[in-house]
């Protein structure tokens, strides 16, 4: 079989492997190793980002005392992830293929120096033939410090392993164009840069994950703006990802995010997906914001900063803010608040953000 990619990530949602609440369902998950497996074999490297351990664990742990949300995801995941990982092994050891485990958190992704050091152990399985088997550790994870969900989790993974495709997969065909319960809604099969779809997208939240459609959304949007093709996808339509990530594609029912020409820089890559370890804010004149925003590229320069907000370091990440106080974009500075602070509105000088360490959104 041919493949379209080189190498791709594709993550599974909670719903997909445990959606009716009896624990993982053993027909779903050998569906989808057998397919993965197709590809491996056609020669694709495939990362995969797994959900399910909280549900598997629920599933498990019956009448206990009322538990507070943390302690409940904790004792859950210990549990789940157990079954999970375990289910994984054996499956792909029917194949012949080594599988292992990666369990990470938002905070060991938090400096450039964490990042380099999850991209290499991946690296490193990959180089070895190993199926790269991810999910939060959510044992240990803060509240505050951790992944909105794992389709955050595989954006990340997708952009840091430089993969060429992200196929999300959940229980329903991709985005459709109204309720996806009402018979005249249709799923939309490819999404053009730019296109701003969220007003068709409801706010409800997946069952049995933390997840729902507007984040799949919203990530799927900023990895295709990096240069990868993101799919959304239903996991439990037999043969979905041999069609979606095959040559054919034959009968792929889904939604294709069209990627974006012009790939970004690897370090690019991280400081977009940085925005959650930003140590302050930077907000800008209107003649930085055009200039930010323009099609030549250019670096953040003293003269066009206002004020800065926050207590950071050089080389710390701190968002961009616009006039009218949004979000515009990530960088890392060149330097610390109180430098920053004393150069702002100041002509000449080193750009405070360079443009090779800067994302604009
Ligand atoms: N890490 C969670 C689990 O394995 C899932 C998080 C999510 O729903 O995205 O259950």
């Amino acid at each position: 079989m041919q493949t379209r990619f080189r190498r791709a990530v594709v993550k599974i949602g909670s719903n997909v492997l445990a959606g009716d609440g009896s624990g993982l369902d053993p027909a779903v998950m050998e569906g989808l190793v057998d397919q993965i497996t197709t590809l491996h074999r056609s020669g694709m490297e495939i990362i995969l980002v797994s959900s399910g351990a909280v549900a598997s664990g629920r599933s498990i742990i019956r009448g206990t005392r009322k538990l507070d949300p943390v302690s409940a995801r904790q004792l859950y995941s210990s549990v789940g992830q157990a079954r999970l990982i375990n289910r994984y092994c054996e499956l792909f050891d029917k194949h012949g293929i080594v599988c292992g485990q990666v369990l990470t958190t938002k905070e060991s992704l938090s400096t450039r120096d964490h990042y380099l050091n999850q991209m290499n152990c991946m690296t490193v399985m990959l180089e070895n033939g190993v199926i790269p088997v991810i999910n939060e550790n959510d044992t240990i994870s803060v509240t505050e410090l951790m992944f909105t969900d794992n389709d955050e989790l595989s954006g990340m993974v997708a952009s840091m392993m430089n993969a060429e495709c992200l196929v999300i997969l959940s229980n329903v065909d991709g985005i459709y164009n109204g309720d996806p319960a009402s018979p005249e809604s249709e799923v939309i099969t490819e999404i053009r840069r730019g296109e701003n779809l969220s007003s068709y997208i409801g706010t409800g939240k997946s069952t049995f994950g933390r997840g729902g459609m507007l984040t799949k959304y919203r990530i799927a949007s900023k990895v295709a703006d990096e240069g990868i093709e993101v799919v959304i996808a239903n996991g439990k339509t037999p043969g979905i990802l041999v069609s979606v990530l095959g040559e054919s594609q034959a009968g792929a029912r889904c939604s294709r995010f069209l990627p974006s020409d012009k790939p970004i820089s690897h370090v690019k890559k991280w400081i977009a997906h940085s925005d959650g370890f930003a140590k302050g804010r930077i907000h800008i004149n209107e003649g930085a914001m055009k200039a930010l925003t323009g099609d030549t590229a250019s670096s953040l320069l003293p003269v066009g900063v206002v004020s800065v907000e926050g207590d950071f370091q050089k080389g710390d990440i701190v968002t961009i803010i616009s006039p009218q106080g949004r979000q515009i974009g990530i960088g890392k500075v060149s330097a610390g608040s109180e430098k920053a602070a004393e150069t702002a509105g100041q002509k000449g000088g080193r750009p405070l953000i360079h443009y090779d360490y800067l994302y604009i959104e």
